[in-house]
């Protein structure tokens, strides 16, 4: 899933200053389960909004909708209409980065704002608390490190080994708080009896795969209809 935490409300509230009706969006899927933008979290953020605006005499209506989700254009169009239905001057999404991108993409003449930090793909290892897992790297090396991932659990994303500054109780010495994956790669491939696969890791990772590359995209031509303007075999 994708974490994100709400921004503050103040934040929120000086984003919004320039805006009379403004439709509150949320996302049921990864940030509902953030507990950062489901349809609780857009109908609190709603009604701290109202409550503020009496409390300051300001006039401003506001409006809730929470579609499935905010990043694929078919849930953009919900929210249009749900805009075009309030008359809403801004959507103000509580869904990942994605969302707001999709929704900026599809509206060329409609503000739209963000009131959550889109952190990381994670997941929730316990009630409150989220763990990124993966960075989208690009090129996944799952496969030689037992299933836990190098690149996103290891503060200085190592790729061959540990830094040699595991604390005793097992924990990085840069992030007290997370274990040193390195070390639990280790245990585990001990434990499966796969230490050798860790030596076949490529010795260097294509970074142009990752974030640190250009905009990626992702074609896959089984699934598209052909257009001119993609080219066969394109990949980013
Ligand atoms: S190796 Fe890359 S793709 Fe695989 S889990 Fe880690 S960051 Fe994600
Ligand atoms: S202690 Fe472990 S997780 Fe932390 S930086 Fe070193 S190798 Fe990476």
């Amino acid at each position: 899933m994708i974490v994100g935490q709400q921004k503050s409300l103040d934040d929120i509230w000086r984003m919004i200053a320039p805006f009379s009706r403004v439709l509150v969006v949320g996302c049921n899927e990864c940030m509902a389960a953030a507990h950062a933008g489901g349809e609780a979290e857009v109908a609190e953020l709603a009604s701290a909004l109202r409550i503020r605006a009496r409390n300051e005499g300001r006039e401003l209506e506001v409006f809730e909708f929470t579609p499935k989700r905010l990043c694929e254009p078919e849930y953009v169009a919900e929210v249009l209409a749900e805009v075009a239905r309030c008359k809403a001057d801004l959507v103000l999404s509580l869904a990942c980065g994605v969302g707001v991108n999709s929704v900026a993409d599809q509206a060329a003449d409609l503000f739209v704002l963000p009131a959550v930090d889109t952190l990381f793909m994670g997941t929730g290892a316990e009630h409150g608390v989220w763990l990124e897992y993966c960075a989208g790297c690009g090129e996944c090396v799952l496969e030689y490190t037992g299933g836990l991932c190098p690149v996103a659990r290891c503060s200085k994303g190592l790729m061959a080994g540990p830094c040699g500054g595991t604390r005793d109780d097992g924990s990085c010495e840069v992030s007290p708080d997370v274990p040193c994956v390195w070390k639990l790669i280790l245990e585990r491939a001990t434990r499966l009896g796969t230490r050798e696969r860790l030596l076949e890791m490529p010795l260097f990772k294509n970074w142009s795969k990752s974030s640190s590359g250009s905009p990626r995209r992702l074609v896959r031509e089984d699934l598209r209809i052909p257009t001119e303007d993609c080219k066969e075999g394109d990949t980013r």
